[in-house]
């Protein structure tokens, strides 16, 4: 799965629409301090379902609408889309996806995939499948080095979980197990019920 082109409204401080196309190959982003390079990266992992605002340098959700500055007034929302280009698996042939993540002031955040409303767990879903995603170690930002050498075993498995592409595997057992226990809990009731009948 590829990032083909990263569309920003709304955003931090990219609060004109913007447009970024990323070609193939190693992709840098340069410019002075404060020019909102880090906000980029934020963007990516924000539209991926970043849920903490701790790691959006942010003290609540809302903090990712552009705030305001002496001469222009704060935007209502933001909005984020990232173009995929995703290779042919064992479920679908090769293609494009866009996957966006709108928030509006004081009402939070919905998520579309190709112009369909869906749930956050969706997103997750499509970006754990493929190895990634908004804790993927693949986006490393400013001070993240040393904290992956620093992780703790359990953090580390959870690093190589992510690269070997099973985390998608985890998240649909969980599913799995909940509505296992659901079911045995329903067949429990049943034959309670059953049983007054008799
Ligand atoms: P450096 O090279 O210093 O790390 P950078 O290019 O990575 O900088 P960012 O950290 O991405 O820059 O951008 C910081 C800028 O984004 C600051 O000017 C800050 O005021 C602005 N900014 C952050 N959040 C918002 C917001 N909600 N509304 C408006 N501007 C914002």
């Amino acid at each position: 799965m590829r990032i083909r082109r990263l569309k920003l409204s709304g955003f931090k401080s990219f609060v004109e629409p913007a447009e970024l196309r990323i070609e193939p190959g190693l992709t840098g982003v340069v410019g002075p301090n404060g020019c909102g390079k880090s906000n980029l990266l934020e963007a990516i992992r924000w539209t991926m379902g970043e849920s903490s605002p701790k790691s959006l340098r942010g003290g609540g959700m809302d903090d990712v609408i552009f705030a305001g500055t002496a001469t222009r007034p704060p935007r209502d929302f933001a909005e984020v889309s990232i173009l995929l280009e995703r290779d042919a698996d064992e479920n679908s042939a090769a293609g494009e996806s866009e996957v966006t993540r709108r928030i509006e002031r004081g009402t939070g955040s919905a998520y579309r995939i190709d112009g369909r409303d869906v749930r956050a767990k969706d997103v997750s879903l499509l970006f754990a499948d493929a190895a990634t995603g908004a804790h993927s170690p693949a986006l490393v930002s400013q001070g993240k080095i040393g904290a992956v050498i620093a992780a703790k075993p359990v953090e580390r498995r959870l690093l190589l979980e992510e690269a070997a592409g099973i985390s998608g595997l985890h998240a649909r057992r969980k599913d799995a197990e909940q509505k296992l226990r659901a079911t045995e809990a329903n067949l429990a009731r049943l034959g309670e019920m059953l049983n007054d009948q008799e």
